[in-house]
């Protein structure tokens, strides 16, 4: 048929607007919104025909039509931000939502988000008050640290640091640690846009406290550590300790910062997790200034937070940059609700999700991999092949980067469905399961999976693959 005459075929806005109507699901959906919809899906029609993709009037029926305008109406209601199933195995997963919140910091997020709240007014004085006194009185019993304070996150942290206490000053850093965190969070480009000049000392692998020392000079500011979170360099290596990096500021009369990156208060290698610097352990090593995130290793919200000494901290309160990197009354009140947990160790490892997943031991992977197994090969689907797999999960965020998290993961494989469109369809699913593809197979680490949702896992499998005959459903899978 000629392109104009195809055309023709076509329904009309006003005609898609009526059919739309008989569907119930869809009476309450904004007037306005269906009919934008309905224009784009038609527009999308017009150039399938202009393009030849479409040759047959059948297939510009309204009939054809309605499906894709449902499924475009679909997406368009359904929030952008939404839950995702991880089954990755990396438990601090940036690009899935780093830490997950404990039910603590939930009820102070409610109780604080749907009411009025003492966010900055003192009540004891009646006057006005400082929203970080919230937390600054649980870090400062946690840590031991003299003074505490909070951001929006630990990149702001560092910043703020730098500016106030080296702004027009060297900071004397280890080219070891001159770091980049990803998402473009560079060591060198923070320091140059908080106006502290980088001063480098040592080399990549090998750096001692004498380079610091040679270094150091009329306009030196400050001594920075950072925390090389996301690598390790091995062999013929050494980097200076915090506490002898302490001493020589003392010497000269220089505060010492350290950026430990992801932060933590527990010491993990009780759980045979390698060792890494806490909190504590940095200050009462003579660190003026510790600064870390509050989603990584802390399992509680994204937060920036920085304790040390009261004269520094003081300074970094009044620096005016504070004011537009500051924290937000729900983070807030989250991270109090998480710092809170912290006053009892076993509690805050049982109920911050984060700590949970990291010390999970090996033996309860396999029991919920078993478990996930048997329930998704009671769906007696064939065609697919499915086994419990040994897997490494990580911790993900920048934290431990060398440490595996023994973990099990469920190895699916089939004849019919390649490992990739297993992969795009089970991320596509509602709510999303997201896994990795290795070898031909379509991989999901348990250690990561949450309460629940290995039942969910059984039903996208289910719906995905599951309606007999078994070829017609793998067809479902959207180009
Ligand atoms: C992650 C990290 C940061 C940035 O922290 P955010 O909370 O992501 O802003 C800074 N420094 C180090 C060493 C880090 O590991």
């Amino acid at each position: 048929m000629a392109t104009q005459q195809l055309l023709r075929h076509l329904p009309g806005v006003d005609t898609l607007l009526l059919e739309m109507e008989t569907l119930k699901e869809w009476t309450d959906a904004p007037h306005s919104l269906k009919a934008r919809i309905i224009r784009e899906v038609l527009e999308e029609k017009r150039r399938d025909v202009l393009e030849n993709r479409i040759q047959d009037a059948k297939d510009l029926a309204a009939a054809i039509l309605i499906p894709r305008i449902t499924e475009k109406l679909e997406r368009a209601v359904s929030p952008n931000l939404q839950r995702t199933i991880n089954a990755t195995g990396v438990v601090v997963h940036t690009n899935l939502g780093r830490s997950l919140l404990a039910g603590e910091a939930l009820e102070r997020i409610m109780a604080v988000a749907s009411h009025y709240s003492n966010l900055e007014f003192s009540l004891e004085s009646g006057k006005r008050g400082l929203r970080y006194t919230a937390v600054s009185s649980l870090l400062t019993e946690i840590t031991g640290a003299e003074a505490a304070m909070v951001v929006n996150n630990n990149a702001a942290a560092v910043l703020l640091c730098l500016d106030t206490l080296t702004k027009g000053r060297e900071a004397i850093v280890s080219r070891g640690e001159l770091v980049e965190i990803g998402g473009s969070f560079r060591i060198p480009d923070v320091m140059a846009k908080s106006g502290a000049i980088l001063k480098e000392v040592g080399t990549t692998n090998r750096t001692h406290l004498k380079d610091y020392e040679e270094a150091i000079g009329e306009n030196t500011g400050l001594l920075l550590k950072v925390h090389t979170s996301n690598f390790q360099i091995m062999g013929f290596t050494a980097s200076v300790s915090m506490d002898q990096l302490a001493t020589l500021g003392r010497k000269h009369g220089i505060p010492v910062m350290d950026d430990l990156g992801s932060g933590t208060f527990v010491d993990f290698s009780p759980f045979g997790l390698s060792k890494e610097p806490t909190v504590q352990e940095s200050l009462k090593a003579g660190a003026d200034i510790v600064t870390f995130s509050g989603d990584k290793l802390l399992g509680g919200p994204q937060a920036g937070i920085i304790v040390g000494r009261k004269e520094w901290i003081e300074k970094i309160r009044s620096n005016p940059l504070t004011r537009a990197l500051r924290i937000d009354k729900l983070t807030l009140a989250a991270l109090e609700g998480t710092l809170r947990l912290y006053r009892d160790p076993e509690k805050a490892m049982a109920s911050i999700p984060t700590l949970r997943m990291l010390t999970m031991d090996e033996s309860l992977c396999t029991e919920k991999a078993t478990t996930l197994h048997k329930k998704l090969m009671a769906l007696g689907l064939q065609g697919f092949d499915m086994e419990v797999l040994p897997s490494t999960a990580r911790a993900g965020g920048g934290s431990l980067p060398t440490q595996d998290l023994p973990s099990r993961c469920i190895s699916i494989k089939s004849r019919d469905v390649s490992a990739a469109s297993m992969e795009r369809q089970f991320r596509n699913f509602q709510p999303p399961i997201i896994g990795r593809v290795e070898s031909d197979a379509f991989l999901m680490d348990v250690r990561t999976l949450q309460q629940g949702e290995e039942d969910i896992i059984v039903t996208a499998f289910s719906t995905l693959f599951c309606p007999e005959p078994l070829l017609p459903c793998i067809k479902k899978e959207k180009p």
